[in-house]
């Protein structure tokens, strides 16, 4: 099931995720349902947070830019070593339309629960590297924008609110519309 992604600055976003207990099928439908999530936007990766879900769960692909990469999903991913350093225009799901260089190391060692509950370990580099810093991130209610300058999130922020505006509007417009429609239906019923 494809779920909404949250803009930025929902407030959820800026909450810590929870370790999960136990890798079991509710867990995978997570999983399942963040894929889907993710490539209905056209994304490299998700957090959990991202759809309301704080639990420490994030999956990513990256194949379209790494062909040598596989989807992964991760369940307490933990960040092991940090290597190098590496400059990246990083986008996110949840702050539609913006990009800004961010610092990140290049290389990233992590240890991960599979969706079978196996200990993985994953060392990755080029936008894989990036995209597991930045999902790592998203569960300890961190965006990128923490790491841009105070001005540009600032400008960044206005923007989202434009956008937050927009889609309320939109959706007070369907109710308004679906209502006459639903009395309509009623009286034929009749
Ligand atoms: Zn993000």
């Amino acid at each position: 099931m494809v779920h909404e992604i949250l803009v930025w600055p929902n407030p959820v976003l800026k909450q810590k995720a929870h370790p999960v207990a136990k890798v079991d099928d509710e867990l995978r439908q997570l999983i399942k349902d963040m894929f889907e999530s993710m490539y209905a936007a056209d994304g490299v990766g998700l957090a959990a947070p991202q759809i309301g879900v704080l639990k420490n769960v994030i999956v990513l692909d990256t194949t379209p830019r790494q062909p040598d990469s596989h989807p992964v999903a991760m369940v307490n991913p933990e960040i092991l070593t940090l290597e190098g350093k590496c400059l990246y225009k990083e986008g996110c799901l949840s702050v539609p339309g913006e990009a800004e260089d961010v610092e990140r190391a290049a290389i990233v060692t992590a240890r991960y629960l599979d969706e079978h509950g196996d200990s993985k370990t994953i060392t990755a580099d080029g936008l894989l590297a990036i995209a597991i810093q930045h999902e790592c991130d998203h569960l300890k209610g961190v965006m990128f924008v923490d790491h841009i300058s105070a001005l540009k999130r600032e400008v960044i922020r206005k923007r989202m609110k434009k956008i937050q505006a927009t889609i309320e509007e939109d959706r007070a417009e369907e109710a308004a519309a679906a209502k006459p429609e639903k009395k309509k239906a009623r009286s034929e019923a009749r």
